[in-house]
């Protein structure tokens, strides 16, 4: 999160070189990502925060150095007098959904893009304020197709949110974003976990309903391609310190959803991808792919053979790695979240 301006801006033309052209069409009439920065900076909460990357707003807005934002309904201006004027009628002081998490620090309102004008213009605003921070391409006013999760401080105040297309169930997030002045404190991990519970919940009805043999449906779910660099970063992360975590439950007895294990002997023998996806929600390729990199998976458990083959190869040592690399991440307590089914 203390990556560099100008080393963004490399990493967005390498990303750019590499990254598959889905959403090039829509991107394109949308202003395209290779477009210089426009807005300057933008007013909000009470911060000043200066633009990273272009966003499509639309004229006369486009080229403002400056826009104005109403905190809670995420109007813009150009001027600060006429943002005065607004907040001073606005009568939104969270945003337009249904509030599914609360702490005493945060909450978590779920919004559907299709949903009332007013929350679509909240979410295509939200959308063209995000892009400011984005270094890949991304839909703005197309927001119809994807459901909203947005987390907002004690305060009401933005703090970041993540878009999920509503009938795509491999997809378990489209778009990420924290606000600058809130990286860092694991604002993003806490979206990312979330996502996750969506895709844990999908598969425990999968298992329910008896559809064990759908393929897709007791598969976990996997961020949208290209990530932006920090979104690189930050599943990167999230899957290794969930991985180890939910590996080592599974294979000493007692795992993170509640599920508890056999012996050691018995469990390290069972531990397939399937089982880890099923635990943590993650995609067996996302899976595969992180526990290759740590060294925790047999060479032939290839997610094509993802049933048969063993996971954990050492208990002990991955008990050391995770002793050495703990560290306190966000976690969302289930307990708390009240989530509509058709999430
Ligand atoms: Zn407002």
């Amino acid at each position: 999160m203390t990556t560099t301006t100008a080393t963004r801006r490399k990493r967005r033309k390498r990303d750019d070189a590499t990254a598959n052209n889905t959403l090039d069409d829509a991107a394109s009439s949308e202003g395209g990502d290779d477009a210089p920065r426009n807005v300057e900076r933008i007013e909000l909460g009470g911060r000043s925060i200066d633009a990273w990357y272009f966003s499509p707003f639309p004229e006369p807005y486009a080229d403002a150095a400056v826009l104005f934002f109403c905190d809670f309904c995420l109007r813009y201006f150009s001027s600060r007098r006429a943002a005065h004027a607004h907040r001073s009628v606005c009568e939104v002081r969270c945003p337009p959904g249904d509030e599914i998490y609360r702490t005493p620090e945060f909450s978590i309102f779920m919004i559907e893009g299709k949903g009332t004008a007013s929350r679509k213009t909240y979410c295509q605003n939200l959308c063209l304020l995000s892009k400011l921070f984005l270094d890949h391409k991304t839909l703005c006013y197309d927001v119809e197709p994807f459901t909203f999760f947005v987390l907002v401080d004690g305060d009401g105040q933005l703090i970041g949110y993540f878009s999920k297309e509503r009938d795509h169930t491999s997809l378990s997030l489209a778009c990420i974003t924290t606000l600058p002045p809130y990286q860092g404190r694991g604002y993003g991990g806490l979206l990312v976990d979330l996502s996750y519970v969506i895709a844990r919940r999908r598969i425990a009805a999968a298992y329910r309903d008896g559809r064990e043999d759908d393929v897709d449906a007791i598969d976990g779910g996997s961020p949208e391609r290209p990530l932006s660099d920090l979104g690189e970063l930050q599943f990167r992360s999230y899957w290794v310190h969930t991985l180890t975590r939910a590996l080592l439950a599974l294979a000493g007895g007692g795992s993170i959803d509640g599920k508890t294990a056999a012996t050691d002997r018995e469990a390290q023998r069972r531990c397939s991808v399937l089982d880890v996806v099923r635990a943590t929600g993650i995609r067996s390729g996302d899976v595969v792919l992180t526990l290759k990199r740590l060294g925790l998976v047999r060479a032939d458990a290839t997610a094509s053979a993802r049933r048969a083959h063993e996971v954990v190869t050492d208990v002990s040592a991955l008990a050391a790695w995770v002793r050495a690399n703990a560290r306190d991440v966000r976690r969302v307590d289930e307990s708390k979240l009240t989530l509509p089914s058709a999430a």
